[in-house]
């Protein structure tokens, strides 16, 4: 229970129901047919074992109406207890025709014994684990809500017309009558899910308007781009501009604009950087730290994996070195001697750019004058690396900052992500957070162009990676991860299991046979730092052609002269992820081509999901597509568990009661401030923090 956040009877209330079961009528067997979901009640008349490919129980029932048969493919030994002659037994589940009548594969069961009443509210079912049984789950909430006290926090006033009290709420989630009807309850117009909504969004307003005003009391360095570092020359920034090489575009411009007026600020910067994937926030990340070096201070770069940190380096690098700049590398793998003298220089202050993967915030490292942190693709770290960025952020830059004495000043902190949220959406609710958007992507890219095929066609497609690489080509072959037991795809960085590593050997072995050992590369997330990046070094220099990889190039890699991907088991990963990875390809002027493989069969929901792909190249459109099909999860990058902001509000679907909360949460900070304080407390208990990182 604790591992589900369950703790104290709060929690409990607060856990609501996935769907419900009704299992508050009994249906004669004789009045159901195929496809019906029942609950029956039947004596056992006979059990047996048939041989198929695997032993399977067959059990006879009978509730005098008609027969029904029930099939147990995996028998357990308590099945032989349940299921003796004679015994009376409930069974849910959905019927199908069999060849002898009515068949239930896997029904539910339990043993009656004497007169059992039947439940007279609806049988909620929770998210659980395989180690928390239901039973278990539906006791423990069902005596915690006896003992919660469920107060109003709220005046009466301020709650929503037509919306119930949050006991009621509440009590008709957690045990809804009989005559509830099961689907409308999941429905979220619900008046009482509307009221948990409500309560969820304004606690979550008022977490992040307190984190706003308690920001704002702090200093931070002004960072305007002078000469403090003795570059030798008047501006770092202006000389970064001049060596790019390329024209900012207009979008590029304006951000860049936004960034500097909050680093010229005196407060904090709390600033999200989002644009779709290709758009360049790279280079505006580097011009942010090129205005906090030439201001003398030193900015931080922390990318969540160590081939995209190493692509950053490689970048700021070619850059801000030849202007003069100092960059230090902190990585997982760097261990030792070599981490020590990095560590040093950033400590001493001789280090002006730091690069790195989470290394950079761990625990013995500390900046001399850090004076903005920029965090790359920040929903892909977990809630306690934000937290000890937070806590890194805090201490920084300590007893060095020069300005105003002894008093102590935040840094800076810029995040970047290409998981684009709707920009009045994220205005809104991100009460604590400023968002720039780069809507446009730099000219002269030829469009990728993307096709869906069948796994049957892997030799037509190896075939077409053949006469791209005696063009000169390059291409990316990615191999999904898989989950055993689950076919969600998993984070980019989750370690492969066998399952993953075989499929990736795979093909990398096939492709090797067909292509040529030499160009082709395999790379995947359990491979030695040393080995991943001796692999990308190859494939940026074009010694390697092909590189088959798991998703871990999934964020940020740029190899501009990689034009061809084909992605096997397309129908596995969510869409934004797929876009992600598309945007690896076309980043040259020659246009691109993303092939996406499903295996047979696909339904036709995959079906549409894929085919959605290769109609809209726009990064927006494309998360509000996977947020229909996949729910709001992804949305705020609260992939990982524990991590949920929103349990049970949508942004999109809920935006009229995101208002309401928004402006209850100004009259409450203004006229009930112990109201707002209890509310945040009794949603966010332990997760107060969270709502600042
Ligand atoms: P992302 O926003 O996905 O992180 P990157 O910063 O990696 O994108 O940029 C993608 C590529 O576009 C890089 O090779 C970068 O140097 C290049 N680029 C960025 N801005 C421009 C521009 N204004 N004109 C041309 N190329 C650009
Ligand atoms: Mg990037």
């Amino acid at each position: 229970m604790r591992r589900l956040g369950l703790e104290t009877d709060t929690d409990l209330a607060l856990h609501l129901p996935l769907r419900y079961e009704d299992e508050t009528r009994i249906t004669p067997i004789g009045q159901a047919g195929p496809c019906d979901v029942v609950q029956v009640e039947a004596t056992v008349r006979d059990v047996r074992t048939e041989q198929r490919t695997r032993p399977q129980l067959v059990v006879r029932v009978s509730d005098g109406s008609a027969d029904l048969v029930l099939r147990f493919l995996h028998v357990h030994p308590s099945h032989r207890k349940t299921f003796t002659p004679g015994n009376r037994v409930r069974l849910r589940g959905e019927l199908r025709g069999g060849f002898f009548g009515l068949e239930m594969v896997h029904p539910a069961y339990r043993v009656v014994r004497g007169d059992e009443p039947l439940p007279t509210t609806l049988t909620p079912v929770y998210p659980a684990s395989a180690q928390l049984p239901q039973a278990y789950l539906r006791r423990a909430i069902t005596s915690a809500l006896q003992r919660v006290r469920l107060d109003e926090v709220l005046p009466a006033h301020l709650v929503p017309a037509g919306l119930p009290s949050l006991r009621e709420a509440l009590l008709r989630l957690h045990q809804p009558p009989r005559e509830a009807q099961a689907p409308l309850l999941a429905d979220a117009a619900d008046p009482a899910w509307q009221r948990l909504k409500f309560e969820e969004l304004l606690a979550q307003q008022l977490a992040q308007r307190l984190a706003r005003d308690e920001r704002s009391r702090l200093r931070a360095p002004v960072l305007v781009a002078g000469d403090a570092a003795g570059t030798g020359a008047a501006n770092l920034r202006q000389r970064l501009i001049g060596a790019l090489g390329f024209e900012l575009t207009a979008a590029q411009h304006r951000v860049v604009r936004e960034i500097e007026a909050d680093l010229a600020a005196p407060r904090p910067m709390h600033r999200l950087l989002q644009g779709d994937v290709g758009c360049g926030k790279t280079v505006v990340a580097a011009l942010a730290a090129a205005t906090t070096i030439a201001a003398g201070w030193q900015c931080v770069l922390m990318a969540p994996t160590e081939i995209l940190a190493e692509q950053h380096l490689r970048k700021l690098v070619q850059w801000l070195q030849p202007l003069g700049v100092q960059v230090a590398w902190l990585s997982g793998s760097r261990r030792g001697k070599l981490r020590e003298r990095e560590r040093e220089r950033v400590q001493s202050g001789e280090a002006q750019l730091v690069v790195g993967t989470q290394a950079v915030i761990e625990d013995d490292v500390r900046f001399a004058r850090l004076g903005l942190a920029v965090v790359d693709e920040q929903h892909r770290f977990g809630v306690a690396q934000r937290l000890a960025l937070r806590r890194k952020l805090a201490q920084a830059p300590g007893p060095h900052g020069s300005h105003g004495g002894g008093e102590p000043l935040e840094p800076h902190l810029l995040t970047m992500s290409a998981t684009p949220i709707p920009r009045t959406l994220a205005m809104s609710y991100f009460a604590d957070l400023d968002v720039s958007t780069i809507d446009e992507l730099p000219p002269g890219r030829a469009p990728v162009q993307t096709r869906v095929f069948s796994l049957a066609r892997r030799n037509d497609v190896i075939a077409r990676l053949r006469h791209e690489m005696a063009l000169g080509r390059q291409a990316y072959w990615v191999c999904p991860l898989i989950e055993e037991g689950d076919d969600a795809a998993a984070p980019a960085d989750a370690r492969p299991n066998a399952l993953t590593l075989r499929a990736a050997a795979d093909a990398h072995r096939d492709l090797a046979q067909a292509l040529g050992s030499d160009a082709v590369g395999l790379v995947h997330g359990r491979l030695k730092a040393k080995d991943k990046a001796a692999v990308m070094a190859a494939f940026t220099a074009g010694t390697v052609a092909v590189l088959v990889a798991t998703t871990v190039i999934e964020v940020g890699v740029d190899v501009p002269n990689a034009s061809l991907m084909v992605i096997e088991q397309a129908e596995r990963f969510g869409l934004a992820q797929l876009h992600q990875l598309r945007g690896r390809i076309g980043r040259g002027t020659t246009g691109g081509v993303c092939v996406l493989l499903y295996g047979t069969p696909l339904g036709a929901a995959a079906r549409a999901r894929l085919k959605a792909m290769t109609q809209t190249h726009d990064g927006f459109e494309i998360a509000r597509l996977d947020l229909q099909i996949r729910g709001p999860g992804e949305f705020i990058g609260t992939r990982q568990s524990g991590d949920m902001l929103l349990r049970f509000a949508d942004l999109q679907d809920d935006s009229l009661l995101l208002q309401q909360a928004r402006d209850t949460a100004t009259v409450l900070l203004a006229q009930h401030r112990d109201a707002a304080l209890a509310q945040v407390r009794r949603w966010l208990r332990g997760r107060i923090d969270f709502t600042k990182a």
